[in-house]
């Protein structure tokens, strides 16, 4: 079917949208970039059209007349994503949710908000109604979306406590709407979550959702330096599973990436320091001393209750998560990232054998995480790119050597997640998008069933205007 994108905007015109070209190509990129795969690939992607609706009659419209003219649909929260999940491979039109933004009820325990409201504002209104706050967030906290973080993200501040977005418990119910001829409203909990939630808006676009909340504190940031990378990974690992001592984040950064990379603590780290990156809750912090005196060899570089720096580092966990990809990709623009799962029990073992291997082709990053209530490590490994041939042997070599990879040099759901298909998410899409225009080209088994995955998927439908 050949899209007919002029009809779709000239029927649409009554709405907020837009043509200007320096809109629709800020509104149709993401952080790709992060990969120089992706960049290579990626960089002349535009769409036809932006449309922002304001409410969600004005998204059932958008979705009616887009289907009517077999016009590509792609969501976007905030554009935040690193792997182009909100980049309208196909053009057509960007179907932009910063307008739907409301905290709808705030109740003990849980929320009620539409998809591009920005979790700095959410934190905001939670703490000031009751004292309370969003159980995780992505280290984008300040701009990015909600409906962004569960269709695009995967976790991040709090997963040390409260495990992924895909552990039940941390969603609780999602609106959807639908991109058929009529476009129907259905509502997921429980199983039916997995049908949207991280399917980077390709089979359903999430219109309001429900998520936990748990006590707001004034969290305590630290940053501890030790002179051995294993002392601290394993520092960081036991603090952890300490039940009692409430922490919100725990990241793992080796030397030397800190004093290369962290231009705000130029001159307070040196080059043989890693650090670990700690949110420790204000009741917590008599026990934290306790235990950190107890293990030694930490000394404690900065802590926000206590600081007579003249200018402060600012948030802790803005060094941490995809950030400090980010603080290393703007000192060194050589460097990329992995995402690496270091699985319990082994993973601090698995660490070292990896760490062995690269020496510092790849510096250790960790965020330290639970999944099935086991503490172990998230790897946002810093690497340093030649070539993307070099970039895939590296992949290869940490998948043999047990550890699996979430490669972010890809832009399908499947390659950057187990490289296999999912059959909810693609059963649902069959249902809910039969025409297959919801961000075409980032479900592969949607496109092409029978892929092998022996090289990256290449969308034959992928508009470069570059
Ligand atoms: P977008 O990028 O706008 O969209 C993400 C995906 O969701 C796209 O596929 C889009 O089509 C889809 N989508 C958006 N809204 C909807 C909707 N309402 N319905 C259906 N589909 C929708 N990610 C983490 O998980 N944890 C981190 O800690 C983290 N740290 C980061 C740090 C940096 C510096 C950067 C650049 C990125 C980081 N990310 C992280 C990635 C990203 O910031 C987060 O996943 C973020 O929450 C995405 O929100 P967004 O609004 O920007 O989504």
């Amino acid at each position: 079917m050949k899209p007919n994108v002029a009809a779709a905007l000239e029927a649409l015109s009554h709405l907020d949208t837009t043509v200007n070209p320096a809109a629709l190509k800020a509104q149709s990129r993401d952080f790709f970039w992060y990969s120089p795969v992706l960049k290579a690939r990626l960089d002349g992607v535009v769409a036809d059209f932006a449309v922002s609706p304001a409410t969600e009659e004005e998204v059932i419209e958008v979705l009616r007349t887009c289907y009517a003219h077999d016009c590509p649909v792609t969501t976007r929260g905030a554009g935040t994503g690193n792997y182009g999940q909100a980049m309208p491979l196909a053009g057509g039109c960007v179907l932009n949710l910063r307008k739907l933004n409301r905290v709808k009820e705030i109740h003990p325990g849980r929320l009620i908000v539409e998809p591009g409201a920005i979790l700095k504002d959410i934190d905001a209104a939670t703490r000031a109604h009751s004292g309370q706050e969003l159980r995780m967030f992505s280290s984008t906290w300040a701009t990015a979306s909600i409906g962004g973080f569960i269709a695009g993200g995967s976790g991040g501040v709090g997963s040390v406590r409260w495990g992924s977005l895909r552990d039940l418990g941390n969603i609780i119910r999602l609106r959807v709407v639908t991109m058929e001829a009529e476009p129907r409203i259905l509502e997921f909990r429980g199983e039916e979550l997995a049908r949207v939630s991280h399917a980077y808006g390709t089979n359903g676009i999430i219109t309001e959702l429900e998520m936990p909340l748990a006590p707001a504190y004034d969290w305590v940031d630290l940053m501890l330096a030790f002179e051995d990378f294993p002392a601290a990974a394993a520092y960081a690992d036991a603090l952890a599973n300490q039940d009692g001592i409430l922490i919100k984040l725990a990241t793992v950064i080796e030397a030397p990436a800190p004093a290369l990379y962290f231009q705000r603590l130029k001159g307070r780290v040196t080059d043989t320091q890693s650090l670990v990156l700690l949110m420790v809750a204000p009741q917590a912090i008599d026990a934290f001393e306790t235990f950190t005196a107890r293990r030694g060899a930490a000394q404690i570089l900065y802590r926000s209750d206590d600081c007579d720096w003249e200018r402060g580092p600012g948030l802790v966990f803005e060094y941490a998560w995809n950030h400090t990809t980010l603080r290393a990709l703007k000192v060194d623009p050589a460097i990329t990232y992995l995402q690496v799962r270091y699985a319990f029990p082994d993973h601090l073992e698995r660490v070292e054998e990896i760490r062995q291997v690269f020496g510092d082709e790849v510096l250790q990053h960790l965020e330290i995480m639970r999944t099935n209530g086991k503490v172990h490590a998230a790897g946002l490994s810093l690497v340093r790119f030649t070539t993307e041939e070099r970039l895939d042997e590296i992949v290869r070599l940490h998948e043999e050597m047990g550890c699996m990879i979430f490669n972010p040099h890809r832009y399908t759901l499947e390659e950057g997640g187990r490289q296999s298909v999912d059959a909810i998410q693609l059963g649902f899409k069959r249902e809910a998008d039969p025409k297959g225009l919801l961000n075409p080209g980032k479900m592969i088994s949607w496109e092409d069933p029978d892929w092998r995955y022996e090289r990256m998927y290449a969308y034959p439908g992928l508009k470069d205007q570059a």
